[in-house]
């Protein structure tokens, strides 16, 4: 039989480097920026088009090619960086694998200009699926420029594997991030289709942190420092008070460069333990200088994983470090979130006599309808609770009206007149007790076959998600005007993803009159949507929106009504009155899919007697 292998020719080679190289977009600019870094530029702009889809194209001042070098950066395997693989051990760039600008080229039309600063003229290369298509002199500034158009405009599959912009852009602006809090020192400017996203000047560190994140990051960060034979630390953590729910601002960068280390991470959380809300992750931007020798970028090809000699040492000194820091700063004795509730409970209100408190044992802590007395010193889980949020559960019913009986298709009721009345007096004692709350957190009813269990934070959420859906599809909101205007910062990639859903926002009631890169300012809320939780119903949103990796079917109003519904409803660990739970089971069952919360988990188990009954052979 004949020989039957052959090498692959170059542009196939490449494509197929490509895969590893660049995934999307986001990978070309992290490329990009990387290239321009190393070329030594103080000011590098990044343009975008259409998400990276049409345009990704990055402009430095750096030190620019020779008519020879930009031929030979399309090559692959063709680095300055490194001459030998001892040098991998010594790298003081962030690309050494040649292999960037040929995977590139390979997948997308490329045009480069650059002059070299003692030069004239510079040189043009157009590049196009790995073949020059012409190479001219040009007049051209000091640096480099290298546009990539059509990315994949030969490779259909991997187009259209692309998400949806807001995705895409998300990447993007992901990566950008990374490389420029690695290099407060050169300036940063990056565009989206015309229009500036960030300008981020030369600076130093927390300057740069706050350029990026908003100017209300600048009071949230405790300094880390730290020098050892092993590493130098520097940088900052988030004070635990700002804790977020997402992920999103944590960067550990190695000799400048990003990493992920989910070892390294843990070191951090460990020393912000007990001090954490839960389910809230501590932000940090950390940067660790170490021997080079010490350490091997060479294992992932995007480079963001990295293996140290020495792991242990370092988790070690990591935690103590910021341990240290956020003792220093004072921040672990102050902090007291299992603060007992009971030492706020305002005493005029402990002290009185409610007639509607049932035969079980409730916690009498708090009382939604007492809005006023609510004391200054209530913490903000206590100070969630308003009165609007209880108004909204009755505009549920309202616009279900007599929709409401009919509804109990899955589930019949004991007694008639709980379906009949639903604002029930609540001074009628003698009224049938027909609910109970059990641990703040569940509702008990009874229904002709047994019992129903129905969670009461996830029932919530589902009566109001139906309640918003209704009303951003038929756009017709009511709107509540503020006497004055809120004015909310937000940092430009926030801005970015507000912009995307403001539209819905007017449709439940939002109303802006002010819309810029820096902030906005709202002059009306949804009617039931009580002034001082607009902040935190927008900051939800935008982690929210951060958070879902959106497939086709994704929609943004969707997203809204849940987010809003899941910020609005009532949370596990709050006490109903009978008239209100009685209220959420009623409006419950008012709903179109009453059996499911917005995020697909059961709102409500029955137990029928028959289970009972076994329970008790
Ligand atoms: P690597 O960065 O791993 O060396 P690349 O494919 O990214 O590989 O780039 C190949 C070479 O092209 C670089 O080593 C560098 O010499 C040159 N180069 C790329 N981008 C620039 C730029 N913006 N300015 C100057 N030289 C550049
Ligand atoms: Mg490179």
């Amino acid at each position: 039989m004949s020989d039957i292998i052959q090498l692959l020719p170059d542009h196939v080679a490449n494509q197929i480097a490509a895969g590893e190289v660049v995934q999307r977009p986001a990978s070309v600019v992290k490329e990009l920026l990387e290239n321009a870094i190393d070329a030594k530029a103080t000011t590098i702009k990044l343009l975008v088009k259409d998400a990276g889809k049409t345009l990704v194209q990055v402009i430095d001042n750096g030190s620019g090619m020779s008519v020879t070098d930009s031929r030979l950066s399309f090559e692959r395997h063709a680095t300055s960086k490194i001459r030998s693989a001892e040098d991998l051990f010594q790298l003081h760039t962030k690309g050494f694998r040649g292999e960037a600008l040929a995977s590139i080229a390979a997948i997308a039309h490329v045009e480069l200009k650059t002059r070299q600063a003692h030069d004239e003229v510079g040189t043009q290369l157009i590049v196009e699926g790995s073949e020059v298509v012409s190479q001219e002199v040009v007049v051209t500034p000091k640096g480099t420029s290298i546009a990539v158009k059509n990315l994949f405009f030969n490779i259909p599959a991997r187009r259209n594997f692309l998400k949806s912009n807001q995705v895409e852009t998300r990447h993007i602006i992901d990566e950008f991030h990374r490389v420029a809090l690695a290099h407060p020192n050169i300036q940063f400017v990056m565009y989206h289709n015309g229009s500036e996203v960030f300008n981020l000047p030369e600076s130093n560190y927390r300057q740069r942190i706050v350029n990026i994140f908003g100017a209300k990051t600048n009071e949230k960060l405790v300094p880390v420092n730290e020098e050892t034979e092993v590493v130098k630390i520097s940088g900052f953590v988030g004070k635990p008070e700002y804790a977020k729910k997402t992920r999103g601002e944590q960067f550990f960068f190695v000799n400048d460069r990003f990493i992920k280390s989910a070892y390294l991470n843990h070191a951090i959380s460990s020393a912000f333990e007990g001090l954490l809300k839960d389910s809230t992750h501590p932000s940090y931007f950390l940067n660790l200088t170490v021997d080079p020798q010490t350490i091997d970028i060479n294992i992932h090809p995007t480079k963001t994983e990295i293996k140290f000699d020495d792991e242990h040492t370092l988790y070690a000194i990591l935690r103590a470090s910021v341990k240290h820091s956020l003792g220093q700063f004072n921040i672990a004795p102050v902090l007291d979130f299992d603060r007992d509730a009971n030492l706020d409970t305002p005493y005029e209100y402990k002290d009185k006599h409610h007639p509607n408190v049932p035969n079980i044992e409730v916690d009498r802590s708090f009382n939604p309808f007492q809005e006023k007395q609510v004391s200054g010193k209530q913490t903000t889980f206590l100070k969630k609770q308003t009165l609007a949020n209880w108004d909204s559960l009755y505009v549920g019913l309202e616009s279900k009206g007599t929709q409401t009986q009919q509804d109990f298709t899955s589930v019949q009721f004991e007694s008639e007149e709980q379906t009949g009345s639903i604002f029930k007096d609540s001074n009628q004692v003698e009224t049938k007790q027909t609910t109970f709350q059990i641990q703040n957190k569940y509702i008990i009813s009874t229904i002709k076959s047994g019992m129903l269990v129905i969670d009461q934070y996830r029932a919530h959420q589902r009566v109001l998600y139906e309640d918003f859906l209704q009303h951003i599809t038929v756009k017709e909101s009511m709107s509540q005007q503020l006497l004055f205007p809120v004015q909310l910062h937000f940092s430009p990639q926030e801005i970015e993803i507000l912009r995307q859903v403001k539209e819905d926002l007017e449709h439940t009631g939002f109303l802006f009159s002010n819309f810029t890169n820096d902030g906005i300012e709202i002059s009306g809320v949804p009617v039931h949507v009580p002034e001082s939780e607009v902040s935190v119903i927008l900051e939800q949103l935008i982690s929210d929106i951060e958070n879902e990796v959106p497939d086709s079917n994704f929609s943004p109003t969707d997203l809204l009504a849940k987010s809003m519904a899941k910020s609005l409803a009532v949370k596990s660990g709050q006490s109903l009155t009978v008239t209100e739970q009685e209220h959420l089971v009623n409006s419950l069952f008012g709903c179109k899919e009453p059996n499911m919360s917005p995020t697909n988990k059961s709102t409500f188990v029955t137990l029928s007697v028959d289970e009972l009954d076994k329970k008790f052979i």
